[in-house]
């Protein structure tokens, strides 16, 4: 393992929870939404509407089979048209607005986590720094400007993770081969098995320390970023052993085949990617 880590050049970075919360900016955003939506109709009409509500009901959109794709912002746009639907109101340009004051603050509003950039600056005079992300979350947007070396979205790309082609796209942007890749993410099956397929060293982020409850295994796991420096320094030797519970670490220094190792995850996968809402 440490001859593996000996050859990483270029780490790759999820965006979505690994590096802010979207759940938290999510629903801020949809809240002025919510506020706009407030300056326009009487307060009758908006009684049962709730964020939750609004939620779901993107979520429903996004599920919907249709003929096309959609990007992330087609869809926001259509789960807003949706909404007014639900409470009577059919005002397409209503629905265009309500799409406009999410957006800025969807992304203007993003706040990274605590430990991110912190964990860059220890990081970027060794190795190149990207983004890998299913999501739409360009870096000018979200405090992050000038923060990669290499960015890609599943959206360029034409496949979302774990599909090895976005974890191939990202070795070529980085000028790397797959085993001179880490990529790190809060994902197991995003991030991890994607990275897993395609020979890179994956390390899972579990900010809240939850048990992994599939079978993919990574070759590490943190909690916060903060360990990624120590880590890259010592083979993770302070890392993912909590409470005596054998960790991803452990499991993949200590058996040939990584995938083999367990701590009683569950084999059953989930056949869709990680949903990514917007
Ligand atoms: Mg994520």
């Amino acid at each position: 393992m440490i001859d593996r880590l000996r050859r990483i050049r270029a780490i790759s970075f999820d965006g979505d929870m690994t590096l802010w919360d979207f759940e938290a900016v999510m629903r801020h955003s949809l809240g002025h939404a919510l506020t706009e939506l407030q300056a326009h109709l009487p307060a009758s009409l908006l009684a049962d509407l709730t964020i939750d509500r609004m939620i779901e009901i993107r979520d429903a959109v996004a599920e919907e089979p249709r003929g096309h794709s959609l990007s992330l912002e087609e869809i926001r746009l259509e789960a807003f048209d949706r909404t007014l639907q639900s409470i009577g109101v059919n005002d397409r340009d209503l629905a265009a607005r309500l799409n406009a004051v999410y957006l800025k603050h969807r992304f203007e509003d993003i706040q990274l986590y605590a430990d991110v950039l912190p964990a860059f600056t220890a990081l970027r005079n060794r190795y190149m720094l990207g983004l890998v992300s299913n999501g739409n979350s360009y870096p000018e947007h979200c405090a992050l400007d000038g923060q990669f070396a290499f960015v890609v979205f599943a959206h360029e790309v034409g496949v979302e993770k774990p599909d090895p082609a976005i974890f191939q796209a990202a070795c070529r942007e980085a000028g790397c081969a797959p085993d001179q890749l880490m990529h790190v993410g809060d994902s197991l099956r995003s991030d991890v098995e994607g990275a897993n397929a395609v020979g890179a060293l994956s390390v899972w982020l579990n900010r809240n320390r939850g048990p992994r409850t599939q079978s993919i295994v990574p070759d590490f796991e943190i909690d916060t970023l903060s360990e990624l420096p120590g880590l890259l320094a010592s083979c993770g030797l302070k890392s993912s052993m909590r409470d005596g519970q054998q960790g991803p670490w452990t499991a993949a220094c200590g058996s040939p085949d990584r995938r083999t190792a367990g701590n009683g995850a569950s084999s059953s996968l989930p056949n869709a990617p990680a949903k990514v809402p917007l």
